[in-house]
């Protein structure tokens, strides 16, 4: 029988890994998508949507779906997700690969400030300043919610829910995002500071360069680490090749 490959997804590596995996004879890919998104991308080969009922759920699923291998190739801080896969593949004795995109790196003109937390970035922020460009994503809006002194400007895929910040003006959108459009953005939302999660990419790593072009600090949350023993790679290549596929 066709090896079955189950990919977590919900990010750009995870739907060009899918595109991959499809073209190579014999191989089936499952691509498993939170459902957060109104609108996902296309993703090439089955899909299937919804959480599985944490890691229990998703070894019954990798057994009920005869599933060979797995790969998370979540977003870096999708960290409930890569958790419970490290947990499912060591009760299902899986091969579990985690595909990570490097983090951003930091230049000399940079002027960022490394925080642990979305709450971390919350406390620094009034002193760094006033009018916020925020893309950490909908879901982390809370924890700025009690900021009621600042402007934010709010950059998401969907409509952000409350819990949120009084005063916030929001700006849907999908990246890629170019230099040229970021700047002008920071320039006519007259934005003083940018907070951003270390996600890697360059779909989204315009932002930085307009930051460090405008002077601007940038409030940069690391990510959490990886479970214990959890093998990554940086790309698609590397998965291809350590699921053995490289000449198949
Ligand atoms: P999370 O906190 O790690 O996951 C919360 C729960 O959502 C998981 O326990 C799981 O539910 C379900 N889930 C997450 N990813 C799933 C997947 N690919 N397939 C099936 N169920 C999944 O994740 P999150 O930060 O909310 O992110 C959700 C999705 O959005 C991820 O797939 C991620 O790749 C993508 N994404 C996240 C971010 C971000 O900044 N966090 C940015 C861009 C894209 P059960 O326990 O019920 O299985």
């Amino acid at each position: 029988m066709s090896p079955h490959i189950l990919v977590l997804g919900g990010t750009a590596e995870a739907r060009r890994l899918a595109a991959d995996l499809v073209t190579r004879p014999g191989i089936r890919v499952t691509t498993s998508l939170a459902g957060r998104v109104s609108t996902p991308g296309a993703v090439e080969g089955d899909v299937r949507i919804g959480g599985f009922g944490g890691a229990a759920g998703l070894a019954e699923w990798l057994r009920a779906h005869r599933v060979d291998a797995l790969v998370d190739a979540t977003h870096p801080f999708a960290e409930s997700i890569t958790a419970n896969a490290a947990e499912a593949a060591s009760v299902t004795g899986l091969p579990l690969l985690v595909l990570r995109r490097p983090g951003w790196q930091r230049g000399p003109e940079d002027r960022w400030h490394p925080v642990p937390s979305l709450d971390a970035a919350a406390d620094l922020l009034p002193r760094l300043g006033h009018r916020v460009f925020l893309t950490t994503g909908r879901l982390g809006l809370a924890a700025f919610a009690h900021l009621t002194d600042l402007h934010f400007v709010v950059r998401s895929v969907d409509p952000p829910e409350p819990p949120m910040p009084r005063d916030t003006e929001v700006l849907l959108a999908r990246g890629p995002f170019t230099v040229t459009a970021e700047k002008a953005l920071l320039r006519v939302h007259r934005i003083d500071v940018l907070v951003t999660k270390d996600s890697g990419g360059n779909a989204t790593a315009a932002k930085l360069t307009a930051a460090r072009e405008l002077a601007l600090p940038v409030v940069v949350v690391r990510r959490p680490p990886l479970p214990r023993g959890v093998d990554a790679v940086p790309d698609v290549a590397g998965v291809v090749d350590r699921l053995g596929l490289s000449g198949a």
